[in-house]
């Protein structure tokens, strides 16, 4: 079975993931989308919280599973049984990171593979921080998000203001 996971923080997750996740979904037999907790970024949602939402959106794609995960991500890998990592590229500004990591994953992990999904020209500038800014500032974000997604993002950022 070829298993692959998607790894990010996805804070919250925005329709630029989700394409990702639609086409790797296609692509693979299972596809573990996984949740950073530990990252560097004080995020907007719990890891819960973004697990639940790409639950409630990823209903329907029946080989997408979802976990939260700490640590490394090649250990993650290797527990789920994911002989592929997934990730989007966005413009050249994400090249350079994206290369240094699947390089430095393969030295650690030599049987793991990265494979890189060029973002849907639709959703090339989207990310989950523009997003957020966005709705701080009372923004429309339907364009960039699901329905329920920029719902829990504005009670969010009501509850932060009171
Ligand atoms: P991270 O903190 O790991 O960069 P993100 O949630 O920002 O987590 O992104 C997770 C993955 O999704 C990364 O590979 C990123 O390049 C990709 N990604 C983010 N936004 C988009 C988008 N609009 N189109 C395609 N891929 C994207």
């Amino acid at each position: 079975m070829n298993v692959a996971i998607y790894p990010g923080s996805f804070d919250p997750i925005t329709n630029g993931h989700l394409d990702i996740i639609k086409r790797a979904h296609r692509i693979f037999d299972k596809l573990i989308v996984g949740v950073l907790i530990n990252s560097s970024k004080t995020p907007l949602f719990s890891a819960q919280e973004r697990v639940k939402m790409i639950q409630n959106i990823c209903k329907d794609l029946k080989k997408v599973e979802v976990i939260s995960f700490n640590g490394l991500l090649i250990d993650v890998a290797a527990q789920q049984g994911a002989t592929v990592i997934v990730r989007g590229l966005r413009a050249i500004t994400d090249f350079d990171y994206e290369l240094q990591l699947s390089q430095t994953n393969k030295v650690i992990a030599p049987d793991i593979e990265t494979i890189f999904l060029n973002t849907n020209l639709k959703y090339s500038y989207l990310s989950s921080s523009i997003v957020k800014e966005i709705a701080f500032y009372n923004g429309d974000i339907s364009e960039f998000v699901d329905e329920d997604v920029a719902k829990e993002i504005k009670k969010k950022i009501a509850a932060k203001r009171s």
